[in-house]
């Protein structure tokens, strides 16, 4: 077997056991930090693949950064990679998740006030204008687990901190007992070893090696500090602003000055239907949303690149517009 085929059935037989230790999460203690290990190993035999077999500098999703093989939305300065078109698609007013989960009317909306509304800094729930946007994620995280917020207060990585914290409080009872009572020196030598062994796992999550992948864009992360964690769930931070991005018509007019309902009245001319089939746009109970991008290339094209000449190889272009329009995005919302 070449180095090549091996590195790839490495990758395998890597994916193979993190699925196991998924399939038995609620069985093992500590299964998010062993998910994070084995991530850490998948990810160094994926870069060694990548470099034995040299991919080059493929086209990359404006959104999330992440390489793509075919982008499935173009527009004249963005590219939306599949991930990134979901990602914005599971945005919708609280009136549609309250449906399609067959929930109460007014449920969601009450929650957004309430239970979940500390979520607003994830970005999974959003207010925009007087809508509150929900993400289809919280079906999952908060309507299937039984609408409670304690998993999704505290991370895995906060929850190992507090078992450490017990684990030294533990420590400093028998410490203050003293050698009296019997089996306590056994105690204090395990609770010693657990405590090394939780301190070297955190050292290892917070180290700045982060195999963390991102649920949405499935992209390992790169950036310093750790992403959102809301139990197995993970956010990287270009995710988080592509939902941010996400609005509503009403938000959408007052940002940019537009008369209300100018675009509610496009729409039924017609004139956006290419960006609903895109997947930007869609109506979501009886209201309409979409990606900020939407406007801005149908409404404020003089924005947008000069013709280029066709010798360039379009990958590059396509790259070198994507990271130009990043550029220029940057801070813009
Ligand atoms: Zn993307
Ligand atoms: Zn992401």
């Amino acid at each position: 077997m070449s180095i090549i085929d091996g590195t790839y059935q490495q990758i395998l037989a890597l994916n193979q056991k993190k699925e196991d230790i998924i399939t038995l999460k609620d069985e093992l203690p500590d299964a998010p930090y062993h998910i994070f290990s084995i991530n850490a190993m998948i990810r160094d035999a994926e870069m060694r693949y990548e470099r034995l077999i040299k991919i080059p500098n493929k086209v990359k999703c404006s959104q999330c950064d992440q390489s793509i093989e075919e982008h499935s939305v173009r527009l004249n300065n963005e590219l939306f990679c599949n991930h990134c078109v979901r990602t914005i698609s599971q945005v919708m007013n609280t009136s549609e998740m309250e449906e399609r989960n067959s929930m109460k009317a007014g449920t969601v909306k009450q929650d957004c006030n309430n239970a979940i509304k500390f979520l607003q800094k994830t970005s999974l729930v959003r207010k925009s204008n007087k809508c509150w946007l929900v993400h289809e994620s919280l079906i999952e995280l908060f309507y299937h687990a039984g609408r409670s917020r304690r998993h999704l207060e505290t991370s895995w990585v906060d929850e190992m901190e507090n078992h450490i914290k017990q684990l030294q409080n533990q420590l400093r009872i028998f410490n203050e007992l003293g050698s009296s009572p019997t089996g306590t020196t056994l105690q204090v030598f395990s609770l010693n070893a657990q405590i090394n062994d939780y301190e070297h796992r955190l050292k290892t999550v917070q180290g700045g090696i982060h195999p963390f992948r991102c649920s949405q864009c499935n992209g390992w992360i790169r950036a310093v500090g750790l992403p959102i964690l809301l139990g197995h769930f993970t956010l990287c931070h270009n995710c988080k602003t592509t939902i941010e991005r996400v609005m509503t018509a009403s938000e959408i007019e007052t940002r940019f000055n537009f008369v209300p309902g100018r675009i509610r009245k496009d729409i039924h001319r017609g004139l956006l239907d290419k960006y609903q089939e895109m997947g930007l746009l869609r109506q979501s109970g009886s209201i309409w949303i979409m990606h900020v991008s939407v406007i801005k290339d149908y409404y404020f094209p003089e924005k947008q690149e000069t013709p280029v000449s066709i010798d360039i190889p379009p990958s590059l272009l396509a790259r070198s517009a994507a990271i130009l329009q990043r550029k220029q995005d940057s801070g813009y919302i």
